[in-house]
């Protein structure tokens, strides 16, 4: 079973060993990697939006930091082109970033 918190199938038939059951991360760990929206924090909570975010931002990459598949991570999430979330260690606009770099070099 993968480990990966990032969409996986919803079922799983034996299959060849994946770069996925190496991840440092959990699924119980998806909410830190994607960013919250204002309505699923309570009313309270919501002037804190951009606080909670770059928190967990900070500690999905502290998990993804110390993962051993953090290049195939990274490589898959910029091959896809995800638009969301901390994966392989970066975010969103960090990956864009990376692909210029690449494409400048
Ligand atoms: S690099 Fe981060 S997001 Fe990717 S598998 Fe590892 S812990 Fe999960």
């Amino acid at each position: 079973m993968s480990r990966h918190p990032h969409p996986a199938p919803a079922f799983e038939l034996e299959r060849p060993k994946s770069w996925t059951d190496d991840a440092a991360c959990t699924p119980a760990d998806a909410r830190l990697f994607y960013p919250l929206a204002l309505d699923e924090l309570a009313p309270r909570d919501r002037s804190s939006l951009w606080k909670i975010n770059a928190e967990n931002e900070l500690e999905a990459k502290a998990i993804s930091h110390r993962c051993p598949v953090r290049r195939e991570c990274r490589r898959d999430a910029i091959e896809d082109t995800s638009e969301w979330g901390v994966r392989g260690g970066l975010n969103a606009a960090e990956r864009r970033y990376r692909v210029r770099q690449e494409k400048a070099a």
